[in-house]
């Protein structure tokens, strides 16, 4: 059973209106499902719009935002249940702890950096959840193609394609979280000795 996600996803306002729809589908296929939602707490981009997908469907989200941010104004105020913390670290700490998956949506850097920390925990052992690469209009296609490049220059272990599931659509995010056998930590092993 599924019960906590966590959403990783962009904050600019400026990308085409189909990352905006899907984040929004994505939010609201999660509420429909009873799925409590934590993320970063954005209001803008995908954060916002994902955020809305889960209130307007009555759905369960909680907020996780460093006090910088809050200082700079850029914390969701439709969401009644946040947790401020005292840096990023600690948020992104918080945000991967007792979820049942890991959903990344298209974003810029600071998605990029939340999706490659929580892959390379879970290749260390340190996570070991489904993580779903929400590959909306093939936005992830480069990044997929330069993960292959490292298991053909032997950086990583094919094996190591098995950290992560690609989706296209919101409507297949549950399924795959469903469907995944799940890294065994004792492939930690696969870390080294490639
Ligand atoms: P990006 O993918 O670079 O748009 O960044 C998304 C992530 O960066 C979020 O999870 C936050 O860590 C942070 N972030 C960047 N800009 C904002 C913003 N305006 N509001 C909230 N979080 C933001």
């Amino acid at each position: 059973m599924i019960k906590t996600v966590c959403i990783f996803c962009g904050s600019s306002p400026s990308v085409d209106s189909a990352f905006l729809d899907a984040a929004a589908e994505t939010g609201k296929l999660l509420a429909l499902s009873g799925i409590h939602v934590k993320y970063g707490c954005g209001a803008a981009g995908l954060m916002g719009a994902m955020a809305k997908g889960v209130l307007d469907n009555k759905g369960k989200i909680t907020g996780i935002i460093p006090a910088f941010m809050v200082d700079m104004g850029w914390s969701n105020s439709n969401i009644s249940t946040t947790l401020v913390t005292h840096d990023m670290r600690e948020r992104k700490r918080l945000m991967i702890s007792n979820v049942d998956a890991v959903i990344a949506l298209p974003g810029g850097i600071g998605t990029l950096e939340e999706l490659m920390e929580v892959i390379t925990l879970k290749q260390l052992g340190r996570f070991n959840k489904p993580i779903i690469i929400l590959n909306t209009q093939d936005f992830y296609n480069n990044l997929l193609v330069f993960l292959d490049d490292m298991v053909n220059k032997q950086f990583m272990r094919e094996i190591h394609k098995k950290l992560w599931t690609v989706v296209d659509s919101p409507s297949e995010i549950i399924s795959a979280i469903l469907d995944n056998t799940g890294w065994n930590p004792d492939e930690i092993k696969y870390a080294t000795n490639i």
